[in-house]
């Protein structure tokens, strides 16, 4: 029986309308269908990300197509047939259908063909090799992709060990999509595969390392797939050791909260040795942006300790020091690894202080303390520092004058 996904709003939207009337324009009717995760969503009742369609017209007659009807094509990945389409601002990746003919694990040296059947063979696991015609038809060449969907079974199209062979991306891929959609068991073939050719990992481009990891952890419970992962020996290729499973799986419980989004980047330091430097290494070898980077490294800072006994005061003072993100790492990551179920509202307590505060400027500036008789040079911001800290410790005292008194104490005390 054919399944059918209905005409959704995604595919009915003017934007969308306008790409496919564009291709249909010059490839005839049903020359252009819907594919990946955007049918493989809608079947399943999840929500629809990003649109990708598969058409038979080649590279070249889709950039020709779509300028025709006054819409931008970016040539994406050309050599592997992919031209983007920008319709209403949004993009959609229009890949021709290909059979792989050759492949270095890395990259696919691919031929173009007009066979549905084929270009699915080529694609990664059956419930993402799904096509839907804007009627809403859906196409299941490989014939498990609707009830795999449906099961929470990421199966390789194919032998899985050839596959993951031809793109050692699909290693990744793979948990990503356990992460996201897997339900029971993992498949024991994909398993093995992933298990065997593990050490391939290493020839990827960082890049797409990096973005597939953080993809994955973007899931609502990952748990279970980057449990598989270090026990396969796949974290460990990716991560450096020792890898902290137990504090990456307190984040996800406390995420699991409506008071909390899914935070990849966070989540990938819970899961990282507590070494500021080595977190730095990584952070460059995967290529992260540097705010990531920067963020990583904070948020795994050695000091101040947090404990879930914080008095308000040593709150506010953790907060200035570190300004609100690394307080609210720094927070849940020491929470994620503490005893949850006896000091959760301290610490949820401690996070809602943090957000419903914002520290005060320090007071007092440079020529404050030439004023109060310090000599120019590098005493000023000494001194500076030591008055910070006094008014720090009076939890940011609001008094300007006792604030400069304690200025003049600090300045008669100094041997200049
Ligand atoms: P998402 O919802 O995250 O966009 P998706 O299934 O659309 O999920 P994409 O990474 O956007 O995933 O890829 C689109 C489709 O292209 C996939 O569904 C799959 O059919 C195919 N594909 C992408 N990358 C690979 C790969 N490395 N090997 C084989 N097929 C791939
Ligand atoms: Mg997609």
């Amino acid at each position: 029986m054919s399944e059918t996904i209905g005409q959704r709003p995604w595919m009915t939207a003017p934007e969308t309308a306008a790409v496919l009337d564009a291709l249909e324009a010059a490839g005839g009717p049903d020359c252009a269908r819907f594919v990946g995760g955007c049918v493989r969503n809608t079947l399943i009742g999840k929500p629809v990300s990003d649109i990708d369609i598969a058409t038979r017209l080649t590279p070249d007659a889709v950039t020709a197509a779509l300028k025709a009807a006054g819409l931008k094509a970016v040539p994406t990945g050309v050599d592997h047939g992919t031209v983007t389409a920008v319709s209403g601002g949004k993009p959609y990746e229009i890949t021709t259908l290909r059979r792989d003919v050759a492949t270095d694990g890395r990259r696919a040296v691919v031929a173009f063909t007009d066979d549905w059947a084929e270009d699915a063979q080529r694609r990664d696991f059956t419930l993402n090799s799904l096509y839907a015609s804007r009627d809403g038809s859906v196409f299941d060449p490989t014939g498990h992709g609707c009830a795999d969907a449906r099961a929470g079974r990421i199966v390789f199209v194919g032998e899985a060990e050839e596959r993951v062979r031809e793109d050692y991306l699909r290693i990744l891929r793979f948990f990503r999509f356990f992460a996201w959609y897997g339900a029971g068991t993992a498949d024991a073939a994909a398993l093995e595969a992933c298990e065997a050719l593990k050490g391939d990992l290493k020839t990827l481009s960082a890049e797409r390392v990096s973005r597939e990891l953080l993809k994955l952890l973007g899931a609502d419970d990952p748990r279970e797939a980057v449990r598989l992962m270090a026990a396969s020996g796949v974290l460990g290729e990716v991560l450096p050791a020792p890898i902290d499973l137990a504090r990456f799986a307190g984040l996800v419980a406390i995420e699991d909260d409506q008071l909390f989004e899914n935070d990849p980047v966070l989540r990938l330091a819970a899961l990282l040795p507590d070494d500021q430097v080595g977190a730095v290494t990584f952070a460059e070898r995967l290529r992260l942006s540097n705010a990531e980077r920067d963020r990583i490294a904070a948020a795994l800072a050695p000091t101040p300790e947090f404990k879930s006994w914080m008095s308000p005061r040593e709150i506010r003072r953790a907060l200035y020091r570190l300004g609100a993100q690394p307080f609210r790492d720094r927070a849940k990551l020491a929470w994620a690894r503490a005893d949850r179920s006896a000091t959760t509202p301290q610490w949820r307590g401690m996070i809602a202080l943090g957000e419903g505060w914002t520290p005060p400027a320090f007071p007092l500036t440079g020529e404050d303390v030439i004023a109060a008789g310090a000599p120019k040079g590098p005493m000023v911001g000494q001194v500076l520092r030591e008055v910070e800290d006094w008014w720090v410790d009076h939890d940011f005292i609001d008094d300007k004058l006792s604030t400069i008194e304690k200025l003049k104490s600090v300045v008669q005390g100094m041997a200049f």
